[in-house]
């Protein structure tokens, strides 16, 4: 060793701090000084939280917008016949990959089934966002775009909506900058339960073809409308879509992504292949092809939404148009008190008060009319309790 690399090798060893170990050879309890721990990467220290307030659900589950009933009976018959021995394999992803991009009509190179749409987000945020990047949001939206792109050195640009919190479509377009790297945007959008149209989604694409165009669409179902059909021919578009809403199957994390091959091509290299799971993965053939039980569910949804509507109307208290499986309603100053006072009658609905422009807003997930009807009973009471306006439910 020459004496510079000598020194060097003695330069490294004395900057390492020594640690202190007891006779046994474990180390002493006041061994680690703090400065001596590993600590993470800044960004990630700095990382927004994010604590989902699950807790015990086992009331009448309004607060997270999932199926509130089953998934298809097709799918528990598949979950059913799972073998032992098949659970001994990893699993293969690329048949249902490609069974899954058959459905849409798509290459099988421009879909990657994910560990639900948040494992999307993650991905594609980790694939694109560095320093310098801009991450385009209109808000209020889905809360793991920002926490996801606070793992990253990207900044996040919010856009927020106005009081009718229809999508800003103007302002959004007015915030695109050289630096945007990637737009994100639910559809139907949470917690609102507005939609931006085909149309200025394509132009939102075509005003920012240097940045990736997320379109997230988890309450497709609920709408209607999709971009789905422009994956390719429009080459910065991605779509997401879940299982964890009209599928029931939030419990199985499973999520599709679709978008460009060239783009996509970067996805899967970061992608984890096996983050999908060979139970996730089996429901994903009877899920899809039962259309009945999914046009079932939606069309008790959609009934069962415009009755609430109606019984809110009629109650006095202000709600957003929806496109979704949820509706926000403006409760006020009270909000804390009357979510408890819901979950004490055994109805769990969403304080979105800390969501931008949201506060005294809370988000009510619609389920069957059955169900609906008894969250009505739960609002008139919790309502009359807490000396608000409606009453006459
Ligand atoms: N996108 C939106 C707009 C959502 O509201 C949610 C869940 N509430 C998700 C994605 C997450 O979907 P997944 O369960 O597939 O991760």
């Amino acid at each position: 060793m020459n004496k510079e690399s000598e020194n060097e090798r003695q330069g490294a060893t004395s900057a390492v701090p020594q640690v202190r170990q007891n006779e046994s050879g474990t180390l002493a309890p006041d061994a680690y000084p703090a400065r001596t721990r590993p600590t993470p990467r800044a960004r990630v220290q700095s990382m927004k939280e994010y604590h989902p307030p699950l807790g015990s659900r086992d009331s009448l589950r309004l607060d997270f917008n999932e199926n509130t009933v089953a998934c298809s009976p097709k799918v528990r018959e598949v979950l059913g016949a799972i073998s032992a021995r098949s659970l001994t394999r990893y699993p293969e992803r690329e048949p249902v990959e490609a069974f899954i991009a058959a459905h849409f009509g798509l290459a099988p190179a421009k879909v990657a089934l994910t560990n639900g749409i948040d494992e999307a987000i993650h991905v594609l945020f980790g694939a694109f966002l560095e320093a310098g990047d801009e991450l385009l949001l209109p808000v209020p939206t889905y809360t793991m775009y920002e926490v996801y792109a606070s793992a990253t050195d990207a900044q996040v640009v919010t856009v927020p909506a106005a009081d009718d919190l229809k999508f800003p479509f103007e302002r959004l377009l007015a915030a695109i900058t050289p630096r945007t790297k990637i737009i994100a945007i639910a559809n139907p959008n949470s917690p609102s339960g507005s939609a931006a149209t085909r149309s200025q989604l394509i132009e939102i694409a075509a005003r920012a073809p240097h940045a990736v165009l997320l379109v997230d669409e988890a309450y497709f179902h609920f709408h209607g409308e999709t971009v789905m059909d422009l994956i390719g021919a429009v080459p910065n578009l991605f779509v997401a879509r879940t299982f964890s809403k009209v599928y029931g199957l939030a419990g199985l994390r499973l999520g599709l992504l679709a978008g460009p091959v060239e783009l996509m091509h970067w996805v899967k290299r970061v992608l984890s292949p096996y983050s999908v799971n060979a139970l996730a993965l089996a429901c994903v053939p009877p899920a899809l092809e039962d259309a009945a039980y999914i046009d079932w569910y939606v069309g008790e949804v959609l009934a069962a939404r415009a009755e609430f509507e109606a019984a809110l109307d009629q109650a006095g208290i202000r709600r957003w148009p929806s496109e979704a499986n949820f509706v926000l309603t403006e409760i006020g100053a009270q909000h804390k008190e009357f979510t408890r006072h819901m979950s004490a009658a055994g109805v769990l609905v969403r304080d979105r008060s800390s969501d931008p422009g949201c506060d005294g807003r809370v988000r009510i997930t619609i389920g069957t009319r059955e169900q609906m009807r008894r969250a009505a009973a739960a609002l008139n009471l919790v309502l009359a309790a807490l000396h608000m306006k409606g009453g006459a439910l």
